[in-house]
């Protein structure tokens, strides 16, 4: 029989996993041609999460977790579900049911028919967000489709069935810069897209802020992609013969007419502004280092404090 993982990242979900727990008990049942495997992964949650996901455990053995020694966001919440599933077939839901279990048996049957690696989801309308949030989730991801070699579909969700080559080559990318659906794109595989109407979260509340997410979005665009050093660097060609130009220009008015005062303020201007780019492109060239700094240091995505899984990574 093959074996099927759900991976749960939980921060904070003590009030939805109940409801989480039984719509997935009942799916599960459609689902008996199946290993079932809950890894249910928490982020250091600082409410009684860890302490509902152990009841569940108590009494169903399908129940794992993993337990992390403090909050390390949800990219490294499904990094540790990744290294520690061991189902022939992984997904990753969120734990509020924003992701449907019921969307599950559908995945499956995709998955089964032979011809994809992979079923991703898509929400294609964004009912019940904040109007300004759905604005700029739309902008980010025209500019990425742009400027970005991983294939980055707007309204994808992490939530994704994938088969096990599909994990390992997950796994295998260690990056300490996490930005998963990147990633899932970057790897490629055959990928079907599976769209369905956005679902309010069933309780609790959000734990992304407007400016958490603004930090991811640039976490984005700077792990998969160049383009803003190539538009620091193209902005500074421009500059120069702009600037050589324009020197020529003073130059030869100074033969002609001879030299004046008059021109200050425009001088001015004309250092500020150069000044303002070149800080700029330095704060671009800074963000790509501090990636660097980041990735060389090779410390660790997530550490764990508790689990009831044998041979844990
Ligand atoms: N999550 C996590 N660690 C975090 C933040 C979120 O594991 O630091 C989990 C959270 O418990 C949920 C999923 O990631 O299962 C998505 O979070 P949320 O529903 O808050 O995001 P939204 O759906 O609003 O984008
Ligand atoms: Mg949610």
């Amino acid at each position: 029989m093959e074996k099927l993982t759900l991976i749960i990242p939980c921060y904070n979900e003590s009030e939805a996993l109940p409801y989480f727990y039984e719509e997935v008990c009942r799916v599960g049942q459609e689902l008996d041609r199946y290993e079932l495997e809950l890894l249910f992964v928490d982020d250091g949650s600082k409410d009684d999460t860890l302490s509902v996901i152990k009841g569940f455990a108590e009494k169903d053995e399908r129940v794992k977790y993993l337990s992390f020694s403090r909050n390390f966001g949800k990219e490294g919440a499904m990094y540790a579900g990744f290294c520690n599933a061991s189902g022939d077939l992984v997904a990753v839901m969120d734990a509020d049911m924003q992701d449907p279990p019921s969307l599950l048996p559908q995945m499956l049957q995709l998955l089964e028919e032979g011809e994809y690696d992979s079923v991703a989801t898509r929400r294609v309308n964004r009912k019940g967000e904040p109007k300004i949030r759905s604005f700029f989730a739309r902008m980010f991801y025209k500019i990425m489709g742009r400027i970005s070699d991983a294939d980055i579909v707007d309204g994808a969700r992490d939530f994704r069935l994938m088969k096990r080559k599909m994990v390992d080559a997950i796994v295998a990318m260690g990056e300490t810069n996490r930005f998963s659906k990147g990633i899932f794109g970057w790897i490629g595989f055959k990928t079907y897209w599976l769209e369905y109407e956005n679902v309010e979260r069933v309780a609790g509340e959000t734990k992304w802020s407007f400016w958490k997410l603004f930090k991811y979005s640039l976490e984005g665009i700077t792990n998969f992609s160049d383009a803003p050093l190539k538009i620091a660097s193209w902005s500074g060609i421009i500059l120069t013969l702009v600037a050589a130009v324009a020197l020529l220009i003073v130059f030869i008015r100074a033969l002609c007419v001879g030299d004046s005062v008059a021109g200050w303020p425009s001088t001015i201007c004309i250092i500020l502004f150069i000044g303002g780019v070149q800080l700029f492109c330095l704060g671009i060239i800074g963000q790509y280092i501090s990636k660097i700094f980041h990735e060389t240091k090779k410390r660790p995505i997530y550490i764990l404090s508790e689990t009831n899984k044998k041979d844990a990574k």
